[in-house]
């Protein structure tokens, strides 16, 4: 089969370490599988738009490694769409959403429905008290064709409701399994929003069958949607695409993963010098390992590896404390000049051939490279200190000055190899005493 996965991101300004572990998979199962991988931009829920947040995604995906072969790029800071599906951005293909919608509607699948904002809260604030799931209730279902088109004709404003019907839908997940809910569970889904631009479920399953996409990868929170989506791929007459849900990944507490305890932006990590490399093994490992105890791999031997049945179900617990450890084993295998030169913007003041001898020394010590910039001031800073800690027992402050700066011409005086080897200085310092 020709594999064709997706990441299709809502723009928010940030890509999140969780969303970072989907692309991440997407892009080896497509690797892995000599297929295609795709960036699409949902942006359709126009409250939450967030200016240049599609910029500053497409950067990332690119700082991090995870080339796609269509979508939105940038080019001289502009955005330019690649490939032959597009567009790749939601709210461009408005027309081609409106042309299904028709469809389901046209099918007697799909309502408008007239019901205010107003009337939908109590009618849920009700179901609540009473205990009871809160759905539509159909009031608009059983519209007749006359009413509907005049209060179209009166401009009320609608939404667009998919009819949902009875009896069991089925699906596979690669990683859960079968699968089986009850229609009389679902909910009649908004698929057209007041405002023109479909929800999320019409927008997906009709983007994901135009594109091609043969296996939909993504965070366990879209797996109660999957039905919901069955019954449009069905009703459009589309074929279901594999599904396969991650599972979740969560705080040391065991609580989903949020930004509340720490970090979640990737452009955060980023930004305090957690190597590209090292995110993308971190959180690699967040749900799948190839070989149970090996901890380093390149992306070329996870694209190797990769394998959906390998995929755990249970939720991966973030800890900072292992990709701190990771990162410092791919800062100590940098080599002195890369280091180097991926220090610069943490300390750009410092002198090059300093900065090299420094880095030589404090690489084994450094999680993130942004923490150089507290270790430069030992060598950059004459130090503080309260000169009375330094008085030896029977000494006096004026004969300690003597003996330390005895030590120190005699340090002076030792030729520079001399600090190659810690039994020459242990030595020399021996002989002084
Ligand atoms: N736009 C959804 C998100 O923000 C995509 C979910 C999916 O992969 O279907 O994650």
């Amino acid at each position: 089969m020709n594999v064709v996965t997706r990441f299709p991101p809502s723009p928010t300004g940030f890509l999140h370490v969780g969303s970072l572990r989907t692309a991440l998979y997407n892009y080896l199962f497509a690797r892995h599988h000599g297929g295609r991988f795709i960036l699409r931009v949902e942006d359709t829920d126009r409250s939450r738009y967030v200016d240049g947040a599609v910029e500053s995604l497409i950067r990332t995906m690119n700082v991090m490694g995870l080339d796609y072969d269509e979508g939105p790029t940038l080019v001289d800071g502009e955005i330019v769409e690649v490939g032959e599906r597009g567009p790749y951005v939601q709210s461009n293909r408005t027309d081609i959403y409106k042309k299904y919608s028709k469809q389901l509607l046209d099918q007697g699948d799909a309502y408008h429905c007239f019901c205010s904002s107003e009337r939908l809260t109590q009618l849920r604030d009700q179901q609540r008290l009473a205990k009871l799931p809160t759905k539509y209730d159909r009031t608009c279902s059983g519209l007749d064709k006359a009413d509907v088109d005049a209060r179209l004709e009166a401009n009320e404003p609608f939404v667009i409701r998919l009819k949902v019907s009875e009896g069991p839908i089925m699906f596979k997940d690669e990683v859960r399994g079968a699968i089986t809910i009850d229609g009389s569970e679902v909910d009649d889904q908004v698929l057209m929003k007041t405002d023109g631009f479909p929800t999320y479920h019409l927008a997906v399953v009709v983007d994901d069958h135009l594109m091609g996409v043969t296996h939909v990868i993504r965070g366990e929170e879209w797996i109660s949607s999957v039905p919901k989506h069955v019954l449009l791929y069905q009703k459009l007459g589309f074929p279901l695409p594999a599904f396969a849900h991650l599972p979740l990944i969560l705080n040391p507490d065991k609580s989903k993963l949020s930004k509340r305890q720490g970090d979640v932006a990737v452009e955060d990590f980023l930004g305090k010098g957690y190597l590209p490399e090292a995110l993308i093994n971190f959180v690699a490992l967040l749900g799948f390992n190839p070989s149970g105890d090996k901890e380093i791999y390149s992306v070329k031997d996870l694209q190797d590896a990769f394998d959906l049945g390998g995929v755990n179900k249970s939720g991966a617990v973030f800890d900072i404390e292992k990709l701190n450890w990771m990162n410092g084993q791919y800062i100590k295998a940098l080599e002195p000049s890369e280091l180097l030169k991926r220090v610069r913007p943490y300390s750009p003041d410092v002198d090059e051939v300093l900065l090299g001898k420094i880095l030589a020394v404090e690489k084994d010590r450094l999680s993130f490279l942004s923490q150089i910039t507290e270790h430069l001031a030992m060598y950059t800073q004459a130090p503080s200190y309260n000169a009375e800690t330094l008085v030896w027992k029977k000494a006096d402050k004026a004969d300690a000055l003597k003996q330390l700066s005895g030590v120190n011409d005699l340090m002076k005086s030792l030729g520079e190899e001399a600090f190659d080897s810690v039994e020459l200085i242990e030595g020399a310092i021996k002989k002084y005493i």
